[in-house]
């Protein structure tokens, strides 16, 4: 079938927003009516470069929709079924399956940085051509053929503008507090940088009643909306020293902080927020071959423990639905972190809105 689908042929280069032929779904596999991407700023590492990603190729990471229809061996009662796409589809054999972490899945991360779907070949193509599949998602796009198990079923009636956001930075957010950092009631926390994932974080310390719940970000808006999703202590870090500034609200430093940006500099600041045996979790991706400094005794002696953050180490095929469940009962306030909804023929403008940082989570219809 043909469908619309933005097209990356080059780094730095505009997407082009063109007619791409989708074959159907072969075994285990479905075909996903995208209704709503958001843009993450992992696709902006594609299309910067700092990443490299088989071209042609569709990005877009973070889809929602509805099953339209499905290949051999899947149940044919899923068409209609409405869907989170995860760019991690569980193969539940690997080592780090076996172990609960399906967020790592080794057969998932292989599907990563080929660009093809489990069988070794691709669905879209164009003039002939083989265009590549990011993640098995590709959601920049109308429609798209996925592993059935990468289409995690969610309740009906949640808005995919919303529901979209837990394919990635929603789930990344949340669950770096409730499960990689495991934050308990009271415990203080800070977090660096509100972008989507910065402010999901605050979501997640709302939900597991951590308290105070400190952001930092440089922009008045999102400290502001912030506040309103239930920051209790919003810092500019122009007005000094950030880690100083934490401090000062939490004697000695907090228990659990996290960078949500992807910045050496801002890594830091977290790391010197935290109180001694304290944790600091990093999940902005900055650039490969990055590094930051820390003061290793601070590490050996006072046992400070450092995190990666991998989607907040969520096991998707449990954790999205669950999280779908509290949207659905208004326990999980999503809609204030989607600033902008563009139309797919607007992606370019779209991503350069997410690139420019001013922006909540920007949103593509197609
Ligand atoms: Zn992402
Ligand atoms: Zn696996």
């Amino acid at each position: 079938m043909k469908i619309r689908a933005a097209v990356m042929t080059a780094a730095k280069a505009p997407l082009e927003v063109a007619d791409v032929e989708l074959d159907p779904p072969r075994r285990d596999e479905v075909l996903v009516r995208i209704e709503a991407s958001g843009i993450c700023r992992s696709d902006l590492s594609y299309i910067d470069g700092k990443w490299p990603a088989p071209l042609p190729i569709v990005l877009g990471h973070e889809g929602a929709g509805v099953v339209e229809a499905v290949g051999e061996g899947v149940d044919p009662r899923r068409v209609g079924e409405p869907v989170v796409l995860t760019f991690s589809p569980a193969c539940g054999q690997c080592r780090l399956c076996l172990e609960g972490r399906a967020n790592l899945c080794l057969d998932a991360a292989h599907g990563l940085d080929s660009g093809l779907l489990r069988d070794g070949t691709t669905r879209l193509s164009r003039g002939g051509e083989r265009v590549h599949h990011l993640a098995y998602v590709s959601s920049f796009a109308s429609h798209a053929v996925v592993p059935a198990n990468g289409a995690l079923p969610i309740p009906a009636g949640i808005d995919p503008a919303l529901s979209c956001l837990l394919g990635c930075g929603v789930t990344t957010g949340v669950m770096s507090v409730t499960r990689r950092a495991n934050v308990r009631p009271g415990e203080s926390v800070a977090i660096f940088a509100c972008g989507g994932v910065g402010l999901s974080a605050v979501l997640g310390a709302r939900l597991v009643s951590a308290y105070p719940v400190i952001v930092v970000d440089p922009l008045a808006e999102k400290r502001e909306l912030a506040l309103t999703l239930g920051a209790t202590h919003a810092l500019d870090p122009s007005d000094g020293d950030p880690a100083e500034q934490v401090r000062a609200i939490v004697p000695g430093g907090v228990d659990v902080a996290f960078e949500a940006l992807g910045r050496p500099e801002v890594a830091e600041q977290a790391f010197r927020s935290v109180r001694d045996g304290g944790v600091t979790v990093l999940i902005g991706q900055p650039p490969m071959g990055v590094k930051a400094g820390f003061d290793v005794y601070d590490l050996t002696q006072f046992e400070h423990t450092i995190l990666g953050s991998n989607l907040g180490g969520a096991v998707p095929a449990l954790h999205v639905p669950q999280l779908a469940r509290l949207v659905l009962a208004d326990r999980l306030e999503l809609a204030p972190l989607v600033t902008h909804r563009l139309p797919l023929a607007a992606i370019n403008e779209a991503v350069a809105i997410t690139a420019s940082g001013e922006a909540g989570r920007v949103v593509v219809i197609p």
